[in-house]
């Protein structure tokens, strides 16, 4: 089980099938299809993820001590083939966890023992309090404080954007706990807990209708000094960390259409509208279909890069690359869509499902080219530790952040 005590490739393969066939079943994949909520889980769903965690198959890289087999990434992979294989959710979380890689690296000793087992199961929601209404790019121009008071800290300030906060029990916080030193030097990075009176928190309501993101209003909302992760004004780098994670994930995967989300990405869907919608023939279109699919298979290149420079243990820059491509990728779909359907696209409503798609992909493409950090902030980074040309000039990063302008 342990890196101490190495198991073969085709042993663990044995293993994880015989692990499947006993307590997963086809009737379970149809029953749980759909219902991985996009900030949460559903009962049945946190029950077999509790199987899969106590099982050790939801992060077999890591070490035993946190749930893990201490498996090689190879080993790992093999692990959530199988699992992806019959359609079972919950392996594969040692890449797809923001919140818990974040915590496993930087946490505490205590706050690992009381949420890295929760967050794996599901059993407690999460949210990202990064973003201010005049700090959002610039998230090291936060104005959030947290002051410390004996073995606690207490939080006062604005957040925005909170992708999932109405449902959230902890949301990772960057906060100013240091106004003297220049602006990235005084931050800290901590597990809110969200269900406590100071904390107010008011829906959004975006272009595709949904309100998955929301204001949060903090007043002397009180965090434990255990909830900090890495140490009291070094929350920065912290913030890196989590920020690699979030790149990582959006670059590798994207949300698609309501109807059938994970199939609207597949190459193979502009081919089939496209014939449903008798223009397979067209010139223009093959162009742009073949276009968009060469898109898609570039990024997986890219991004089984970046997992191969992950495995070897050094952290790509090139991840910027996935998330900026994937947006593009988004909105090449879309567009790809809508030119197929043509004034079809007009229509809505669920007699008109197609429609609905492309419309919804539409929108929903600025998603990713918005959240996580937009496309231009990901061209800076890709100019600046890609490329190495020049950063762009900072005027504000020397001085004490009390005597930064403001507005
Ligand atoms: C769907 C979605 C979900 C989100 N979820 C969350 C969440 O859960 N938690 C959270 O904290 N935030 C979340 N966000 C917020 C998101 O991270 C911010 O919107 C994003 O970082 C941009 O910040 P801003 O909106 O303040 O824009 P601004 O920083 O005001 O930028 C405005 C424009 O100026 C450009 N710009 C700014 N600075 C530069 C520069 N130096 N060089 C070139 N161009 C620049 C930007 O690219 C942008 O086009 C979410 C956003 C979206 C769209």
């Amino acid at each position: 089980m342990s890196s101490e005590n190495p198991i073969s490739d085709d042993a663990l393969r044995e293993e994880v099938r015989a692990w499947l066939a006993e307590h997963w079943s086809p009737e379970q994949a149809q029953a749980l299809e759909g219902k991985q909520l996009l900030w949460g889980a559903t009962g049945e769903l946190k029950n077999w993820l509790g199987k899969v965690v106590e099982a050790r198959w939801a992060v077999p890289t890591w070490p035993v001590e946190w749930f893990g087999r201490g498996s090689s990434a190879v080993q790992a992979k093999i692990i959530a083939r199988e699992f992806a294989a019959v359609r079972a959710p919950g392996a594969g979380q040692d890449r797809s966890s923001m919140w818990a890689n974040t915590l496993l690296a930087r946490g505490t000793e205590a706050l690992k023992a009381e949420l890295l087992g929760p967050i794996l199961k599901s059993e407690v929601n999460m949210c990202l309090l990064y973003s201010e209404p005049n700090a959002g790019s610039d998230l090291a121009g936060i104005r959030t404080r947290a002051d410390r008071k004996g073995d606690h800290f207490v939080v006062n300030g604005q957040k925005v954007w909170t992708s999932g906060a109405a449902n959230a029990d902890y949301g990772m916080l960057i906060a100013r706990t240091d106004w003297d030193v220049p602006k990235h030097s005084g931050i800290s990075f901590f597990f809110l807990p969200m269900k406590q009176p100071g904390i107010e928190v008011r829906p959004l309501r975006q272009i595709t209708d949904e309100s998955h993101f929301n204001e949060v209003f903090i007043t002397d909302a009180i965090v434990p000094a255990d909830n900090l992760l890495g140490d009291v004004n070094t929350g920065w780098k912290v913030l890196q960390t989590a920020l690699a994670y979030e790149r990582s994930i959006l670059g590798d995967a994207a949300r698609g259409a309501r109807s059938g989300a994970k199939e609207s990405l597949k190459e193979e869907v502009l081919i089939a509208l496209a014939r449903e919608a008798g223009v397979l023939e067209n010139p223009e279109l093959r162009q742009d279909i073949a276009q968009a699919i060469a898109y898609k298979k570039l990024n997986a290149l890219n991004n089984a890069r970046v997992k191969a420079d992950l495995q070897q243990g050094t952290t790509s820059p090139a991840m910027s690359l996935g998330k900026l491509a994937m947006s593009r990728i988004l909105h090449e779909e879309a567009r790809v869509r809508t030119a197929i359907l043509g004034a079809q696209s007009l229509f809505e409503g669920s007699d008109h499902p197609r429609a609905e798609d492309a419309n919804f992909l539409t929108f929903n493409a600025y998603f990713t080219s918005i959240g996580g950090g937009t496309d231009q902030i990901q061209r800076n980074i890709i100019g600046e530790r890609v490329l190495g040309l020049p950063k762009e000039p900072e005027i504000d990063t020397a001085i004490p952040f009390r005597d930064v302008r403001k507005g």
